[in-house]
């Protein structure tokens, strides 16, 4: 399949063509990845098994991970659940058009794949105007995951989209970079007390004020055990093409393991921090931005994970950051993507 890529228009005519030529595809139960404010998604019409099939085999996804559904109106929501609760509504005033999604009870419209099967659909509105164009002007409710091959690290450029699904989709809308970087919050709200299924773009310090008793789903810790309540976390994700090795420790105990890695003869490479890199005698080390600055981190992680080839590195050792704000989200994503763990005791 020839993949079309519209590159970035510069006027708002020719973004208007653009956007009409994706939904036309779109309508056409075709694939297309489009940026919204997290990484690039790659949509297809949400009522159609057919269409959404498309999105599972282009990226190679395991058939029972549930899919988010983007719309770009609040009244597209009411069709897809049997009811709205209470907090969902609040959720939504607060934080729609932006990154969190709500897990809800679902009236079985979407497609049955869409839903893996669950009696619950996840749903956001994008705060992208990109994405929201596509929405209205295709109408439809769009399925869409990460618009990456399945277990590689999320794109965040048009550009990632292409390495990965070239050939295996109908097109790809070039946005430039997208800002967040991160996935979106997804927050189970059919459960009695709303729980983070997954940290992402909105914190829970975001969405406490609103929501004192919310929980992070304790089988995200860091320990095995516990069975994550939301199907894909299970998976492999986000993993660069060397072993990734997560460092937990300070900046002393990193330039140690680093130091007995280059002893023993490995190729390493580094992703840090730029105020870890600072400190390292070392090439190569790729920057993922300011340890003062966790969203910057967010923003520059995928690109980062994404920078090293295989034949660069037998290893690729990565620094932690701090699990506050979007911190949370960062550690989920490296406790993923990381084939070893190494702690400081
Ligand atoms: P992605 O589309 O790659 O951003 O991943 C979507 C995430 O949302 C995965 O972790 C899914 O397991 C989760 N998800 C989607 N639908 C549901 C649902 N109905 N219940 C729980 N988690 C869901
Ligand atoms: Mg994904």
């Amino acid at each position: 399949m020839e993949t079309k890529i519209w590159p970035q228009a510069t006027a708002g005519r020719e973004q208007n063509q653009v956007i009409k030529e994706a939904a036309a595809l779109l309508r056409d139960q075709q694939v297309v990845a489009f940026p919204t404010e997290t990484v690039y998604g790659l949509g297809a019409d949400a009522t159609s098994e057919e269409a959404v099939q498309r999105i599972f085999e282009a990226k190679g996804r395991p058939a029972d991970n549930p899919l988010i559904v983007h719309v770009g109106e609040r009244s597209q929501v009411e069709e897809l659940v049997t009811h709205i609760p209470e907090v969902a509504k609040q959720l939504m005033d607060k934080f729609w058009p932006g990154p969190l999604t709500l897990v809800l009870p679902s009236n079985h419209q979407a497609a049955r794949n869409v839903t893996a099967g669950l009696n619950t659909v996840a749903i956001r509105m994008p705060d992208d105007p990109i994405a929201l164009a596509l929405l209205k002007e295709s109408g439809l409710p769009l399925a869409a995951p990460s618009a990456n091959r399945s277990g590689r690290p999320s794109p965040t450029e048009a550009d990632h989209v292409y390495q990965d699904l070239q050939g295996r989709i109908a097109g790809i809308v070039d946005g430039g970079p997208t800002g967040i970087g991160v996935e979106s919050t997804v927050v189970d709200c059919a459960a009695e007390i709303p729980i983070i299924l997954r940290p992402g773009g909105v914190t829970k310090e975001d969405i406490e004020p609103l929501v004192p008793d919310v929980i992070i789903d304790p089988a995200l810790a860091d320990q095995p055990g516990e069975q994550p309540k939301s199907p894909g976390m299970k998976y492999t994700h986000y993993a660069p093409e060397a072993p990734l090795w997560l460092i937990e420790g300070d900046d002393v105990f990193f330039r140690e393991q680093l130091e007995s890695m280059k002893e023993e003869g490995q190729r390493v490479a580094v992703i840090a921090s730029q105020e870890l890199a600072g400190q390292l005698n070392h090439e190569p080390v790729t920057v993922c931005g300011s340890r003062a600055q966790l969203t910057e981190v967010a923003g520059g992680l995928y690109r980062a994970l994404r920078h090293y080839k295989k034949s660069e590195a037998e290893v690729i050792l990565c620094e932690s950051f701090p699990e506050y704000g979007v911190g949370a989200a960062i550690m989920n994503r490296l406790r993923k993507a990381a084939t070893q763990k190494i702690k400081q005791y």
